[in-house]
């Protein structure tokens, strides 16, 4: 292993020498398909990692349900005490977790930084959550009688996750679901393996301390097989799945067949519109960060651009004069800014979207090419690195594929237009609708944007770009993005089952609605 490697993983306590164990219900096991963890940014083999076997598997599910019933009669306070203290563990590794994320799924420090934080943020609101998860109490038409809505816990929260955000995804649901009192069954991306095992060491040791069984937040790393086997088992009463268009599409029939419940976070394909009156010094580099940052790989990466065209000639020389000043560099290296693309497939992709640009006649701006490795530093050799690229295909045809689908690089592709009511028309008429943001200093505008005739997507933007959301409000997006919430907001409500319960404290017993059924 290089030195480079070896400080990131020696600094959490992962060994290197022999096959990591991947799968943890309690116990640390794993005997299934031996899975590679690859550095994108040199190619390195970084561990070997053993898979959950179908055996496995299924103990880990029945050790997570008996844990379910542990944590259920846990009074939700003391369970924020623990979220608490789960939170000053991650934070006190926030450093060391943050250069893992860079190493293995490839994006800037900076970044994988700031996906700790955003776990750590996002326990620090299940803590305050953990005694704000109320019921209500509603006025009954029947005399002496009483209805409640209670939240209880629902069981046992399957957490399956994409490979661009390893850490931060898991967080926003552990805190809610173990806030509500569920157990949780996490299955990451089989391509980042070692962030979930340094996340579930860290998180399993706060349980053990607080002699809560494991298995209320168990691991088991696996590829489709093991996604598959979770999604159509019974026993998991909630499937959370963050991932692709088609996957999720799979997934949520499986579920949905099996009258399970299923939150789904999906592809994004999300637009920036910029009015003529807009502050170009604070839109141009948001776009630049929303379309290049963590090399086009967020679910909320900007991919299309729609500039109004009086400010379009300007705003793109802008622009351009940023991807210019870019070039690839070590994720872990403070100063870089463009890290490479997360697996060797994705180049694929990436180049396919640029002869899919070509063949219809778009104008290549800059970028459209991978880097060839005689381009690249030594140290970069083996990596998957692309030029980000921007693109004005010949029209805004929302029919044709270059702006229908999402390509997960840095490929941004712009329109022109003349009126506000066609940029959100463009905006609207994808299938995805998760982010979106409009760049004015009208108000007239902002209110038509955020109004019943804007934005349809579920992260509508002023002034701020369409990616880097906080916390506190519910994450996530409709139509084929999945129509999931996660995080803030009201998101905790998923986690949980609700019961109306009518309570008769009279000596009557009259039926609702006046109806009289006297025997
Ligand atoms: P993916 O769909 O390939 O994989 C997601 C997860 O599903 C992985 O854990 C994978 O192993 C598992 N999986 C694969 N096939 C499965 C099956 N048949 N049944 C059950 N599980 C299965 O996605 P990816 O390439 O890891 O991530 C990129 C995608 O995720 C992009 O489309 C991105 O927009 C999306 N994403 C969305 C959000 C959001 O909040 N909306 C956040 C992050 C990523």
């Amino acid at each position: 292993l290089s030195s480079r490697a070896a400080s990131v993983l020696n600094a959490l306590d992962i060994p290197t020498a022999k096959e990591v164990p991947g799968v943890y219900d309690g116990t640390w096991t794993g005997s299934g398909e031996v899975l590679e963890s690859v550095c994108p940014t040199t190619g390195e083999v970084l561990a070997r990692v053993q898979a959950a076997s179908p055996h496995e598997l299924q103990t880990a599910l029945a050790k997570s349900r008996e844990a379910y019933k542990f944590l259920r009669s846990v009074p939700a306070p003391r369970r924020g005490e623990i979220l608490r203290q789960i939170r000053e563990a991650l934070a006190a590794k926030r450093d060391e977790l943050g250069a893992l994320i860079s190493l293995e799924m490839g994006k800037i420090r900076t970044e994988g930084v700031g996906e700790v934080q955003e776990f750590v943020d996002i326990a620090d609101y299940g803590v305050g959550l953990s005694r704000m998860m109320n019921g209500r109490v509603v006025a009954s038409e029947r005399p002496g009688h009483s209805i409640l809505e209670v939240p209880n816990p629902l069981g046992v929260v399957a957490v399956l996750s994409a490979f661009n955000f390893p850490v931060a995804v898991y967080g926003w649901n552990l805190a809610l679901a173990f806030a509500a009192g569920n157990a949780t069954v996490w299955k990451p991306s089989p391509s980042t393996p070692l962030c979930s095992i340094a996340v579930t060491k860290i998180v399993s040791g706060v349980l053990e301390r607080n002699g809560i069984p494991g298995a209320a937040a168990s691991l088991v790393i696996g590829g489709k097989d093991v996604g598959e086997a979770i999604v159509e088992n019974k026993s998991v009463d909630m499937v959370s799945f963050t991932g692709s268009e088609a996957v999720g599409r799979q997934v949520a029939k499986v579920v949905q067949g099996r009258f399970g419940k299923v939150l789904l976070e999906l592809g994004g394909n999300n637009a920036s519109i910029v009015m003529p009156d807009a502050d170009l010094s604070l839109a141009v580099p948001a776009v630049f960060f929303g379309a290049v940052g963590t090399a086009g790989q967020r679910c909320t990466s900007t991919r299309r651009l729609y500039l109004h065209r009086d400010i379009a000639p300007s705003f793109l020389s802008r622009l351009l004069s940023l991807y210019k000043s870019l070039g690839p560099g070590d994720p872990l290296a403070p100063a870089t800014l463009l890290g490479p693309l997360h697996t060797r497939a994705a180049v694929g992709i990436y180049s396919s979207a640029i002869e899919r640009l070509r063949a219809s006649g778009a104008e290549l701006l800059c970028g459209a090419a991978p880097y060839a490795t005689g381009e690249l530093p030594g140290a970069l050799h083996g990596g998957n690195w692309v030029r980000p690229t921007v693109a004005v295909p010949t029209k805004v045809d929302l029919e044709h594929d270059v702006w229908r689908t999402e390509t997960f690089a840095p490929v941004l592709c712009v329109g022109v237009f003349d009126e506000l009511e066609e940029a959100i028309e463009w905006n609207n008429g994808v299938p995805q609708g998760l982010s979106s943001s409009l760049w004015t200093r009208d108000v007239r505008n902002v209110g038509k944007w955020i109004g019943p005739a804007g934005s349809d997507c579920g992260i509508v933007n002023v002034n701020v770009g369409t990616s880097g959301a906080e916390i506190g409000a519910a994450f996530g997006g409709n139509k084929s993005t999945g129509w999931g919430r996660e995080s803030g907001g009201d998101a905790w409500k998923q986690y949980v089952r609700w019961s109306a319960c009518t309570l008769n404290f009279s000596d009557d017993a009259p039926l609702a609605q006046g109806v009289s059924f006297a025997p």
